[in-house]
């Protein structure tokens, strides 16, 4: 036990100091056992480009080829979710009568217009794409005027519990999860 424990207290240090490459951060979890230090790299890599799982890293870095398939296919998941949403505004399926508004079809064209000229750009953004889980927020602090304030109101109170906003925050819990369990 003695003879391990600086070798751990070296990764925890190395990782934390640096910025590594998401794929060593993973080497040194997986040599180590460090399970906690699995979720920022996976995170990091589902978030970049495949092409950059191989840049600058060494060849005993390279990623287990179970461990990329893993995040490989959660990527591309995650992605046919961000398209999915990004291609269709959301409303609840009652908005149409609910809540009662004078002015519901000015409502549905300011939230339309919003969503795609403020979130669709910012969940396509080619290096910092907006989490799907943050939308919610962004929304409500975008400036959605000549819309009713109880419409928006409504509508955020079912965006933050719908199924499609923590689809994409669930996939990488599962993920991170798959990773932990092949690193063991
Ligand atoms: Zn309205």
């Amino acid at each position: 036990m003695w003879d391990i424990l600086p070798g751990i207290e070296f990764a925890s240090q190395e990782l934390h100091e640096f910025d590594l490459h998401p794929v060593h951060s993973l080497s040194l979890a997986h040599r180590y056992q460090l399970l906690d230090w699995v979720s920022a790299p996976v995170r990091k890599l589902l978030a970049s480009p495949l092409e950059q799982y191989t840049q600058d890293t060494r060849s005993e870095e390279k990623l287990d080829f179970d461990v990329y398939m893993t995040i490989a296919t959660a990527k591309e998941t995650i992605a046919d979710e961000r398209k999915c949403l990004g291609n269709h505004p959301p409303f609840p399926p009652n908005f149409d009568v609910q809540p009662f508004c004078s002015q519901h079809n000015t409502c549905k064209r300011v939230w339309t217009e919003k969503w795609f000229f403020t979130v669709v750009r910012r969940i396509y953004h080619p290096t910092t794409p907006l989490p799907l889980s943050s939308i919610p927020g962004v929304l409500e602090d975008t400036d959605h005027r000549g819309m009713n304030p109880e419409c928006k109101r409504s509508i955020l109170d079912w965006l933050r519990d719908c199924v499609h906003i923590q689809k994409e925050e669930n996939l990488i819990q599962e993920t991170i999860a798959t990773v932990c369990d092949l690193f063991t």
